[in-house]
């Protein structure tokens, strides 16, 4: 049988950053990846790392920290995500930040989204991160990747302890021994029909947009040897896609952010913009016929972001996906929504914006706590049919401070670590934009150095 220290599934984000920590450490390891090729969800990614008190955002001159990063985290979650996670993310979320840098991964930019009181969404390449943490594995000679090689099954020894994962390459059967455990991180379910119907039904409609090889395996595996689950309840799409946006072309935007509001079919405003946008999602999908629009004015198009994969609102113009008209009265007709109720949403939503006062929803800044609306009302009008996405599920197995998948009762099932989308708790009820890549990277590397403390008494 093939012996290793550390057997680690999946070859995203958190598996590659695992990959790597435990090669610098010499461990002897596998990591086994299902597809052909390393990436998952990570590489269709917009790329945006939740950091806080960078260098980046210091010569921004934005004033960030820990504590701030913290606090909206546990905000944006709804007070429901597990406090002791976020607080692991906040000791090691610098020094993860350091880490990428030092082994080459480039940070290109600074935006606020979803969740940030402060821009702190560092943009990465997620392709150009993959391949970097790719080479620095061929580098590692005591690390092994195999494609074309999914994980079926876990399996524990007498002592109870998960010890050798059962896969298959070639059409073959292996099984691998892990002396130090088995960390998954196998992404999560997005594309999964099954458990999507199972955990998720009120997102039968939503466009499904992830990694190819996220069925949601890992999770399985967990389940089999007792792992609890976490976060099921608060599984909610993501807003701000085209409707085409499952096919080749993943045109997403998040004018909201930048000052847009969204209205239903009527002409109608059904929410705070500034919210997260998984939250608004759930609101959109509630709407008659779930068809929804963005539109905004010209002054919300000049902060258009040249290349950013959220707020290049220009690229969706040149996509020919916007509708554009220098009335309200042609940007309704466009839409087909009835001209009066949307210039009497927009005439109550300057009013709101002039008197420091939302009447209807409360909105205060474009994201969370982040900038200040502005009125609707330089022509030309833009509008942009917008729907949901199932891209990320953040529920799953339920993991302590140390990455080691825990049962029912909070108790450690040994040998058996995981990291990254796999995983449930962290969130909480509300995702912050970048946090998800950022736990990928934290607790991926937590993982490695956890089960590599460990002593196995035979
Ligand atoms: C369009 C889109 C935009 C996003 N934007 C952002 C963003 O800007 N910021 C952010 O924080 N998050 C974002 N996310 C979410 C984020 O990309 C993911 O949560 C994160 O990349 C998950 O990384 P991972 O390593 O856990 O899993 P993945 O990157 O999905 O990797 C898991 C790997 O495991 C493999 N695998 C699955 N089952 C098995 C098995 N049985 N055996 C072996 N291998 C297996 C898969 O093939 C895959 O390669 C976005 C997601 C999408 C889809």
């Amino acid at each position: 049988m093939e012996t290793y220290d550390l057997i680690i599934l999946g070859g995203g984000l958190a598996g590659m950053c695992a990959a790597v920590e435990a090669g610098e450490a010499g461990a002897h390891v596998l990591l086994l990846e299902k597809e052909d090729e390393l990436g998952g969800s990570t590489v269709l990614s917009s790329g945006y790392m939740a950091f806080a008190g960078t260098d980046m955002q210091e010569q921004a001159g934005i004033i960030d920290s820990t504590e701030y990063l913290l606090e909206d985290m546990i905000e944006v979650g709804g007070g429901v995500n597990d406090q002791e996670l976020v607080e692991a993310y906040g000791q090691q979320q610098l020094a993860t930040y350091t880490w990428l840098n030092e082994h080459g991964v480039e940070f290109r930019s600074l935006e606020a989204v979803s969740g940030h009181s402060v821009p702190r969404g560092h943009i990465i390449d997620p392709h150009q991160a993959i391949q970097t943490l790719n080479q620095r594995v061929k580098q590692l000679t005591n690390v092994t990747i195999r494609l074309n090689a999914p994980a079926r099954r876990l399996l524990k020894n007498d002592d109870g302890r998960i010890d050798r994962v059962l896969y298959e390459v070639d059409g073959e059967e292996r099984t691998a021994h892990a002396s130090k455990g088995v960390i998954i991180a196998s992404g999560g379910f997005a594309k999964s029909e099954e458990l999507l119907g199972q955990f998720a039904p009120q997102l039968k409609g939503a466009l499904r947009i992830g990694g190819r090889g996220n069925h949601g395996e890992g999770i399985r595996m967990a389940c089999e040897h007792g792992a609890w689950l976490k976060d099921l309840p608060y599984l909610n799409g993501t807003y701000g896609f085209h409707p085409t946006a499952a096919g080749p072309v993943k045109s997403q935007g998040l004018a909201f952010y930048k000052g847009a509001i969204m209205v239903n079919e009527l002409g109608k405003r059904f929410v705070n913009e500034s919210i997260s946008y998984k939250l608004l999602g759930k609101a959109a999908f509630e709407q008659p016929d779930q068809v929804s629009f963005q539109v905004w004015d010209q002054t919300v198009m000049d902060k258009s972001v040249y290349d950013d994969p959220l707020y290049d609102l220009e690229l969706l113009k040149r996509r020919r996906l916007l509708y554009q008209a220098d009335t309200l009265e042609d940007l309704a007709d466009c839409i087909d929504v009835p001209l009066e109720v949307l210039e009497e949403t927009i005439s109550r939503y300057n009013q709101g914006v002039a008197d420091g006062e939302d009447p209807d929803f409360g909105r205060k800044s474009l994201t969370h706590n982040y900038g200040k609306p502005t009125p609707i009302e330089n022509a030309p009008f833009y509008a942009f049919e917008s729907t949901v996405a199932m891209l990320a599920t953040y529920a799953g197995v339920s993991v302590n401070t140390k990455a080691q998948v825990v049962n029912p009762y909070g108790e450690p099932i040994l040998g058996l670590f995981a990291a990254g989308e796999v995983t449930g708790g962290f969130h909480g009820a509300g995702y912050m934009t970048g946090s998800s890549l950022g736990k990928c990277a934290v607790f991926g590397r937590i993982a490695v150095q956890e089960a590599l403390k460990e002593v196995i008494v035979k």
